[in-house]
């Protein structure tokens, strides 16, 4: 499942100690694995095989270039939702061609740019898009190949913040419409209607939901698919990880939990979407994102201070909310591990930040082993949706990233110096 483990009490990606980087690079500190990231990729591959098929891996989920990169050379294509996302992959050394445009708010000049490039799809969200499209490939001369983004309305049991699927979402257009939409954009001149979409969500950690929207959607795309010249029918991302296995006890590996062996493996998703799927004869489009960064990567912090207060033990820590913001936007839970590990007492601690604001915070009343300044801790399942959501909020640098391969490693960004942070700042001339 990935890369991080403990040898003899200390805890290693790959085959580097965490603790070796710290002392090289500093707090707090993105740490990914190139293994933890290929295997997921490769797993995925694999799993789709009786299919023709296309992962799209999803940029936003982590747009480092090293990590676009390490994907690209196994031939993923890739799902982006902005020129700056067309912009990184090309920057990468990935393909255009295998890149799918998301997103409810395409600019003209977004969609001027990724025609230009000749992406693969444009993966539409309304009709004034439809038209916007067709318009600036008019202008260009160009075909502009697109797909419906088809709200399904199935509930995928996640999280509100990630749920997309249903007519509450900003997110596609309604099952029902769609074939009316396709009909009238079959008459626009410029668009080659080349497929259809759907993403219904993300950390979703069943198959059922994946399977009630693929039923639901299959027909229609067999449907459309008699009628228009289409290539491929993508199936969207948000496979689910596991971000809680239960705290180590009994010497036990903490990640080999009851909980964590119920994962969705990509093999019980293709066991049950693959034969839905093989009849339409359509290329299958994946579009994960979380599922093949989201534990490849860890958030490494120092512990500054412990502060016991009448009723509480804070950890603080030199990461923050800015760093990763996960757990203040979406309530979500990252395991947390001291690099050493340590079989001393359990106490419940909230782990937080040094932002002024409540939600500034990792944990709260977690059972931690007991820390002390300077030592570190990791916060696992980092790799997704972490760096990239990163601010400057209370003027704090974005943290260093570190990609692991093997015995060896390299900084992919570099920690930001402080004057970076206001260096597109300036004083008026009246407050000269
Ligand atoms: C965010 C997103 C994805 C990736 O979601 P994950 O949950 O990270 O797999 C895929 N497709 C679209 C259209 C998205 O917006």
């Amino acid at each position: 499942m990935h890369d991080f483990h403990y040898v003899a009490g200390d805890l290693y990606c790959e085959g580097v100690p965490i603790a070796s980087l710290v002392k090289k690079f500093g707090t707090p500190l993105y740490v990914y694995s190139q293994r933890t990231l290929t295997g997921h990729f490769q797993k995925l591959d694999a799993a789709l095989a009786p299919l023709d098929h296309l992962i799209c891996y999803s940029v936003k989920a982590n747009s480092n270039l090293a990590v676009l990169r390490a994907l690209s050379n196994l031939g993923s294509g890739f799902d982006i939702v902005s020129e700056g996302e067309l912009r990184r992959v090309i920057a990468a050394g990935g393909s255009p061609k295998k890149c799918a445009f998301a997103g409810v708010g395409k600019t003209e000049a977004e969609i001027e740019f990724a025609l230009r490039r000749g992406i693969y799809s444009f993966n539409v969200e309304s009709e004034p898009e439809l038209e916007r499209i067709n318009r600036v490939a008019g202008r260009l001369k160009k075909a502009a190949p697109v797909a419906v983004r088809v709200n399904p309305n199935v509930a995928a049991g996640t999280h509100a913040k990630i749920t997309t699927g249903t007519y509450e979402n900003k997110f596609g257009i309604a099952f029902e419409l769609v074939e009316d939409v396709y009909a009238r954009a079959s008459r626009l001149k410029n668009l080659r209607l080349r497929g259809l979409q759907m993403h219904i969500g993300s950390q979703l950690t069943e198959v059922k939901p994946f399977e009630s929207a693929v039923r639901k959607v299959v027909p229609l795309a067999e449907k459309l698919a008699a009628k228009y010249p289409f290539e491929f029918f993508s199936i969207g991302g948000g496979l689910g990880i596991v971000y809680q296995p239960a705290l180590a006890s009994g010497g036990a590996d903490w990640w080999q939990t009851p909980k964590a062996k119920d994962i969705l493996t990509p093999a019980k998703y293709a066991a049950t979407l693959v034969p839905l799927l093989k009849s339409l004869h359509l290329r299958i489009l994946i579009e994960p994102g979380r599922f093949i960064a989201g534990n490849a990567g860890i958030l490494v912090t120092r512990v500054e201070y412990v502060k016991r207060t009448g009723r509480k033990n804070f950890v603080i820590v030199d990461a923050a909310m800015n760093d990763l913001i996960r757990p203040a936007f979406y309530d979500s839970y990252h395991e947390i591990v001291p690099l050493r590990r340590r079989n001393g007492p359990i106490v419940a601690s909230d782990v937080v930040g040094p932002i002024c604001e409540s939600g500034d915070y990792f944990a709260k009343n977690r059972p931690l082993p007991k820390v002390g300044e300077g030592e570190c801790l990791a916060l696992m399942s980092a790799g997704a949706y972490g760096f990239v959501m990163a601010s400057n909020y209370n003027t704090r640098a974005l943290a260093a990233e570190v990609l692991i391969h093997g015995n060896k490693s390299a900084v992919v960004r570099d920690r930001q110096s402080l004057p970076e942070i206001w260096k597109d700042e300036k004083l008026p001339a009246w407050l000269k």
